[in-house]
């Protein structure tokens, strides 16, 4: 099947009951049992939750997964994985990544006991002097968040594989639309489906794609005995954005691919950070690995001082200064001051990430407007 049809099918039966087409949202917190433990296989909301198993099965399809897990946020899905570790553990983790999830790990982690190492994971040789004993974990994401980095998928997946060590890749940025990490050899996937798999900036949830049985049970135990679960409402809204992911991502490319050849060209735009550009260092791997490119960008200003980056983020009119990316709006975004905050000043500045970068989330309106926008804020 090819990948439009199933993302419009993923997970979605008409409903046993009144054959409606879209899942209901069960809003119900327990199920009726016809003698004790003779139930339908639902018995309480926090273990199993008809909308919920709906949305789980279109999560693993979609990643080409066996099994899918929804959480009430990104961070909670990471938080679920960091909890089939044990203190003396540690975890070779991307050094240039999402700032909640180092925020989670060095914040929160750190205190349990596991370790972490941060690694320039451009070249997937870096990894392997970090491995030992107690390696258990190798946390990537590629596209990287806010630089456009490219981690090579299978060249980490042959490390881990070798080493016994499980690597979660969180595909956020690639969506499975682009790029599918189970495919390439990881063992976990992870989203914040609050971004593109929800698409419409309505709705905070996590996601978590496996294919072992095993994994699943783990991560599953967890799921339940910790309860960072998505209410049915919240699954009904990423089941809908699922449906339309593909259309979305072909727009977001395209626009995506006008808006960074438009910023290269600009006088006065700096560097442009963009993983489809043929100079891009990892070029050749993005073309392996991915099926497109997106809409995610970063970029600087010839006069690179933060003043002149603030005053860029606050004269768009179109593009609107907040968090977040993935929503059919444009986003623009002070990852200094506002995404990656939370990494401090020295960790940031040692990989590239300036206090004048500015950070593009693409939507998907018509691209002449957008670039018509970011050239009267340019100025
Ligand atoms: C937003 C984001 C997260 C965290 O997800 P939440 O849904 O906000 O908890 C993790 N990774 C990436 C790449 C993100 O963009």
């Amino acid at each position: 099947m090819k990948i439009g049809t199933k993302f419009i099918h993923a997970g979605v039966e008409p409903d046993p009951s009144t054959g409606a087409i879209m899942t209901p949202i069960y809003q119900t917190s327990t199920y009726v049992q016809e003698a004790p433990a003779q139930h339908k296989g639902y018995e309480y909301a926090r273990s199993q939750n008809p909308t919920r198993t709906a949305l789980e099965k279109a999560y693993a399809e979609i990643e080409n997964g066996k099994f899918g897990l929804a959480f009430s946020s990104g961070v909670a899905a990471t938080d679920t994985v960091m909890k089939l570790l044990q203190p003396g553990d540690e975890v070779i983790a991307a050094n240039d990544m999402y700032g909640g999830t180092y925020r989670q790990f060095s914040k929160i982690w750190e205190k349990f006991g596991i370790k972490f190492h941060y690694v320039n994971m451009g070249d997937a040789n870096n990894i392997s002097q970090y491995v030992n004993s107690n390696t258990k974990l190798i946390w990537t994401e590629t596209p990287t968040n806010p630089l456009m980095n490219i981690v090579d998928i299978a060249a980490v997946a042959a490390i881990a594989k070798k080493h016994n060590i499980i690597l979660c890749v969180d595909n956020t940025f690639a969506t499975p639309y682009l790029q599918n990490p189970l495919d390439l050899g990881a063992d976990i996937v992870m989203h914040s489906a609050t971004k593109y798999l929800g698409g419409h900036s309505d709705v905070i949830q996590g996601a978590l794609m496996m294919n072992d049985v095993d994994l699943r049970e783990k991560l599953y135990f967890i799921q339940k005995s910790c309860g960072a679960v998505p209410g049915p409402m919240d699954c009904f809204l990423v089941l809908r954005g699922i449906k339309t992911l593909h259309i979305r991502m072909q727009r977001h490319s395209e626009n995506g691919e006008k808006i960074a050849n438009h910023l290269r060209k600009h006088p006065k735009v700096g560097k442009v950070y963009w993983c489809g550009f043929e100079d891009h260092p990892n070029y050749d791997i993005a073309k392996k690995q991915m099926r497109g490119f997106g809409g995610m960008m970063s970029f600087t200003l010839k006069d690179d001082s933060v003043d002149e980056a603030k005053r860029v983020l606050s004269s768009t009119k179109l593009f609107a200064l907040a968090e977040s990316l993935g929503g059919v709006e444009s986003l623009i975004n002070h990852p200094a001051s506002m995404t990656h905050a939370s990494i401090p000043r020295e960790e940031r500045i040692k990989n590239g990430l300036t206090d004048s970068l500015i950070r593009l989330s693409v939507g998907i309106e018509d691209a002449d407007d957008l670039i018509e926008d970011l050239n009267q804020a340019i100025g």
